[in-house]
């Protein structure tokens, strides 16, 4: 049999506070790739689980597995998010706290994966009944719906989330799911009406036109070619291998029905995403005036019909503006560019309102309905959240901003709550608390100013404007290579420069007013939900998109504040897509941006090891006479007698409470190789 020595070097450590050189990044990496040449994909940081995409299916998700974890110890079995799962299940049960799962990552590094993975553990593991069945249905149920119009492919993934979300799950007395609620963020809008080259629109218009019956799609006035499309052609790939669009409408479909959507709501909802195809293919020629006429009746025929609204109208609230001043009409003809981006803006707004909707729809059928689970009033909570990682590309634009902007603060949080959980350990088990040393404290002082710069100027435009040419100003006296129309911040995850050219635009994310009354009149019912007249007389200016991103950020942060969080760290270990393959320079950068050192060097910086004394003295009570086979007496006075005769110095150990506290790797180590002999 191997021994523990040879397995480690074989295989790594499963547990990277285990790491002899635990600051050494190279070090880390290394354990990372051994692991993952033995299909090792998770490893923990104490706590935090550490998971690098496979790319492949492996056999550790079985029904089989996710019992070998159910009610399991955290340490007992090898990492995996199960183990995760079922902890923050367990002490939501135990202690009836709330819990919260981050899951972080770059694009395509299986943060989404792992949520769905996650789910389908508590809907085969948790108690069951006929309702809690349907509700089990809805939760996982609502993924393909979601999906299928907030996900697309990219270039860095086949089936990337546009969406940040949070998902609520309730659970009841006796553990069982029993409803739920999902909250999402900053829906990537501008792809509705321009993808770049290798990349799609959102799911469902492909969906919709390979899967649609016959008779659908006439009712819906559309062709079964994607290529038709003004809206679907820009990336220049309708089909990818490694989708199935036709399987996938089925799918979609189906979940449409478990979470009670009745034949009209669906053919509603239909209309819309049929609408927009057809707006992208309204054409607009200038006349004499340079004025924009329609030049595509028939696109507006189909219009009216699926949007419900008056043709004429329409046509007419495309090319014209309307403005009210002094309590007057104002109506002023638009030029081609103008109108082409009237149409573009009524696109976005008609798909990013029923998206919104979507999620409305889906929460009022996963919600907690006292009515069906009589007596049990009261719930619990797991919260899951799957949000876009720290990005940095070529060009970084307003997108790049808010999620950086999301990133920052979720980063601060994780380090003050991993800070004051370690506190809050070592004081309920009586040890001394010796504060962390050296770059968190640095790091600590340097973020909070810059995401609260952030937040104190990303409210109104004006004040962004002003934001963005201050930091240019104060950029400029130092540093040259920064362009006209650029500046730059600095993250905890390093420097990324962000272009201002279209930031105020979608910043103020304009719709003009005659399309906006023109959608207030709809009588397609979900279009009508989504346009309210009160916007129409509503004096104040409308909030900003990053006024509202942070507004509904800072709530989850309280949401995130007020329950007890685990972590997931998700790492893609290439960009090809690839099985098997560790592509060095770019996990590197991963650890970095997920601020794994550390996290490491904070769990490390007091004990690297901890064990409840009854695990630790089962585990090793053979290598003492006097434990050994069986001990009597509490198990703090076996341990205490264990480690004695093993050695123990006084400095490489601490007796906490409950949990004995090991300072170093080797020690444990020791002992672990003791057993082998
Ligand atoms: P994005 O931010 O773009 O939404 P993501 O982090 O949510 O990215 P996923 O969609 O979860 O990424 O994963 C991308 C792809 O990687 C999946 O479609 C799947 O092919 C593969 N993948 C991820 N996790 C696993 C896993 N545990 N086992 C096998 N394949 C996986
Ligand atoms: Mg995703």
């Amino acid at each position: 049999m191997e021994s523990a020595l040879t397995a480690r070097d074989r295989v790594g450590v499963q547990d990277f506070v285990l790491l002899e050189n635990f600051t050494s990044e190279a070090a880390f990496i290394e354990n990372l790739r051994k692991r993952f040449k033995e299909n090792l994909i998770y490893t923990y940081i104490g706590s935090v689980l550490v998971s690098v995409n496979p790319y492949k299916e492996l056999e550790i998700y079985s029904k089989q597995n996710m019992e070998r974890y159910r009610g399991v110890s955290f340490y007992e079995v090898s990492p995996h998010l199960y183990a995760i799962a079922d902890n923050s299940y367990r002490s939501l049960r135990t202690e009836r706290k709330d819990q919260c799962i981050l899951i972080s990552g770059e694009s395509g590094a299986g943060k989404t994966e792992a949520t769905k993975k996650i789910l389908q553990y508590y809907a085969v593991t948790c108690p069951a009944s006929q309702q809690v069945e349907t509700v089990k249905d809805r939760l996982l149920q609502s993924n393909p719906v979601l999906e299928a119009f907030g996900n697309a492919k990219t270039l860095r993934n086949d089936n990337s989330s546009r969406f940040g979300k949070y998902m609520d799950v309730q659970f009841d007395y006796r553990g069982a799911p029993v409803g739920g609620h999902i909250l999402n963020y900053l829906l990537e809008k501008s792809r509705v009406v321009h993808q770049n080259h290798g990349e799609r629109n959102f799911h469902i218009f492909y969906q919709l036109l390979e899967g649609g019956e016959e008779d659908l799609l006439r009712r819906l006035g559309l062709e079964k070619s994607p290529q038709q499309y003004h809206y679907l052609v820009k990336g220049h790939c309708a089909r990818v291998s490694s989708i199935n669009d036709k399987n996938d409408w089925k799918v979609v479909r189906r979940a449409l029905s478990i979470i009670s959507f009745n034949d009209n709501e669906v053919e509603d909802l239909l209309s819309i995403v049929a609408s927009v195809l057809h707006l992208g293919n309204v054409q607009f020629a200038a006349d004499e005036q340079g004025n924009a006429q329609v030049t595509t009746e028939n696109q507006i025929k189909y219009l009216a019909r699926l949007l419900a609204v008056e043709g004429s109208v329409l046509r007419d609230a495309l090319i014209h503006k309307k403005i009210i001043a002094k309590g007057e009409e104002l109506i002023s003809p638009l030029n081609l560019e103008q109108a082409a981006y009237a149409r573009d803006a009524l696109a976005k707004a008609i798909y990013g309102r029923t998206f919104s909707w979507l999620v409305n729809k889906v929460n009022k059928s996963l919600a907690y309905k006292e009515g069906e689970f009589p007596g049990w009033r009261s719930t619990t909570v797991l919260g899951l959240l799957d949000i876009y990682g720290f990005e940095v590309f070529q060009h970084n634009s307003f997108e790049q901003f808010c999620i950086n902007y999301c990133n920052e603060k979720l980063q601060q949080l994780f380090i003050e709550l991993t800070l004051k959980s370690e506190q809050e350990e070592y004081e309920s088990e009586g040890i001394a608390w010796e504060p962390v040393q050296g770059r968190t404290q640095e790091k600590k002082s340097n973020d909070t100013p810059n995401s609260d710069a952030i937040e104190s100027h990303v409210a109104p435009s004006p004040s962004l404007l002003c934001f963005l040419t201050r930091h240019k100003l104060a950029d400029q006296k130092t540093r040259k290579s920064l362009g006209r129309e650029e500046f730059r911040l600095l993250h905890y995850a390093g420097e990324v420069t962000y272009s201002v050219a279209g930031f105020l635009d979608k910043n103020n994310d304009l719709l003009f007013r005659n399309l906006k009354e023109t959608m207030c009149n709809s009588e397609n019912p979900i279009i009508n939900q989504c346009f309210d007249r009160t916007e129409l007389t509503d004096k104040k200016r409308p909030e900003t998109a990053a006024t509202q991103f942070k507004n509904s950020l800072s709530k989850l942060m309280e949401i995130l504040m007020s329950k007890e969080p685990s972590y997931i760290r998700c790492i893609k270990p290439n960009d090809a897509k690839q099985a098997d393959r560790f592509d060095e320079v770019l996990i590197r950068h991963q650890v970095k941006y997920l601020g794994l050192m550390e996290n490491l060097r904070v769990r490390r910086a007091g004990f690297a090891y901890r064990r409840k004394y009854e695990v630790f003295l089962q585990r090793y009570k053979s290598l003492c006479p006097e434990t050994w086979p069986t001990w009597d007496g509490r198990p703090h006075d076996g341990v205490a007698v264990l480690v004695k005769h093993l050695g123990y110095k006084q400095e490489e150990y601490k007796m906490g409470r409950t949990k004995i506290f090991i300072r170093f790797p080797k020690t444990l180590f020791a002992t672990e190789d003791a057993l082998e002999v």
